[in-house]
């Protein structure tokens, strides 16, 4: 090649490279960083000529996939780079293949070492227990924790798919890690436990490196599959159609799925039917925040599985204040138990109270304002657009002004904030929301009502 000829050539690509950097960076804004990860780490801009732009990636798989579901976001990030862009084609570029290519053998070897059957459920759980044994049991567990232990002990279980659900921080992934492991101590059936995260992961991994078959006897070589955080499918129409073809071979041999996620199948957006009607065939059950005494009773267990204790009042107070999820209770447990060592002495109400005042003030600080926001828009049934609308009707304009109201009083942020968030034109639009609740409350004791109701919900005070 002439030496112009070479020179053009490394130019070109230099320009080439320019403007991909910059339209990746415009194309993770508009997929958000997990689909950018997943489909663009691996990619280049192979050329522009005549407003055709050719990005070179890995695999034919990927070109399909970013083809049907992504091209009109990487023609609006290329639009904005550069000038021209009239169409965008995904090819297969080898230099990408092979480079993908030498990481795939690595990556299989990986999976293939974690489908072995028989091999124990991987431990990533931290050290934590997650047996079913230590589970406390409460009011607002119990009926989960009888379906999970059921599920556990019993082969052809009519609990078919368990489905739990609940808000974080309330035992889900427990209660199933803790199935997998009571029936892997079986000796004679297997389970196996996965987060949806990681399926999907996988799943992915196996598409581009060609390793589907591998994947799938990951999953279809157990007598029990517990996938958590089913939410996280959501949207990912290509990841439930495996999960269901993997849900309908195990079925068919009998075997039992177990499920979690922080919502009901019916309300998790952009689940298939045919996935949400299966799960509906099985059991559903709903966890609920630990009431009182089964606070008390996991402050107990968690301070005694340490080997230590607290006086009664003591473990009123905890339980009194830190009312949220089971994960902040063990995180008051664990400051106690820091502040007994540090002082070598038990922990007095006194100390209780200096020790967990952080963590108290966050839990009240930790309101935000789209949480007050979605709070107003359930209680009074009006859309988020709506409400940060320039309508004036009685309608819209009182539960506005409620949402002003709440977010001065139960959050950290000052009226400039509070009023650009609800899209006012100036802070003093919030000044006089905050006014004219306070003095509505004043008046009018039902309103008043309503308000301490909306407070506790959005302080988490309402077991
Ligand atoms: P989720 O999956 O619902 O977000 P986790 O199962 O991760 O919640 O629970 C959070 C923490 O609380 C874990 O350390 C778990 O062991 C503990 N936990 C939750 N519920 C209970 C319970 N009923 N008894 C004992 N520990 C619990
Ligand atoms: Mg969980």
């Amino acid at each position: 090649m002439p030496i112009g000829e070479r020179e053009r050539g490394v130019r070109v690509t230099a320009v080439l490279q320019d403007i991909w950097s910059g339209a990746l960076d415009k194309i993770r804004e508009i997929v958000g960083p997990r689909r950018f990860y997943l489909w663009f780490r691996e990619t280049e801009l192979l050329s522009a000529e005549s407003g055709v732009f050719h990005i070179g990636v890995p695999s034919r798989f990927v070109a399909e996939w970013l083809d049907e579901h992504l091209t009109e976001a990487v023609h609006k990030a290329l639009s904005e780079t550069a000038d021209a862009c009239k169409s965008v084609r995904f090819v297969v570029s080898p230099k990408l293949f092979r480079k993908v290519r030498a990481a795939q053998i690595e990556a299989q070897q990986e999976l293939l070492e974690e489908v072995t059957p028989g091999k124990p459920v991987r431990d990533t759980n931290d050290g934590q227990d997650y047996s079913l044994t230590s589970f406390v049991v409460g009011h607002c567990n119990r009926l989960a924790y009888a379906a999970a232990k059921h599920v556990a002990d019993t082969v052809d279980c009519q609990l078919n798919p368990l489905f739990v659900h609940g808000a974080v921080g309330l035992g889900k992934t427990h209660l199933l890690r803790g199935i997998c492991a009571s029936v892997n101590a079986t000796g004679d059936r297997h389970a196996f436990y996965i987060p949806s995260e990681s399926f999907t992961n996988q799943f992915v991994a196996s598409l581009q490196h060609h390793s589907l078959d591998a994947f799938r006897a990951r999953f279809r070589n157990v007598d029990l599959l517990a996938i958590d955080d089913v939410h996280f499918l959501a949207d990912k129409k290509a990841t439930q159609q495996e999960f269901l073809h993997t849900y309908d071979f195990l079925r068919r041999l009998g075997k039992q799925i177990v499920m979690a996620s922080d919502a009901h199948p019916h309300t998790i957006k952009c689940v298939m039917d045919s996935l949400s009607n299966r799960i509906a065939s099985g059991m559903i059950i709903r966890l609920e925040k630990p009431d009182y005494e089964t606070r008390v009773a996991i402050l107990h267990r968690k301070l005694s599985s340490h080997g230590h204790s607290l006086s009664k009042d003591v473990l009123n107070f905890v339980a009194e204040n830190i009312q949220g999820n089971v994960r902040e209770l063990q995180g008051a447990a664990t400051t106690l138990l820091a502040t007994g060592r540090l002082l070598r002495r038990r922990v007095d109400l006194e100390t209780a109270r200096e020790a967990l005042q952080p963590l108290i003030c966050a839990r009240n600080r930790r309101v935000s304002l789209a949480d007050v926001e979605h709070e107003v828009c359930l209680t009074f049934g009006v859309s988020p657009e709506e409400l940060l609308s320039k309508r004036r009707t009685r309608s819209i304009t009182t539960p506005r002004h409620v949402a002003m109201y709440l977010s001065r009083e139960l959050t950290d942020h000052s009226w400039h904030e509070i009023g650009t968030y609800f899209k006012r034109r100036n802070h003093s639009a919030a000044i006089f929301a905050y006014k004219k609740i306070s003095r509505r409350i004043h008046d009018d004791p039902p309103f008043q009502d309503r308000l301490r109701s909306m407070i506790s919900e959005l302080r988490g005070k309402h077991t």
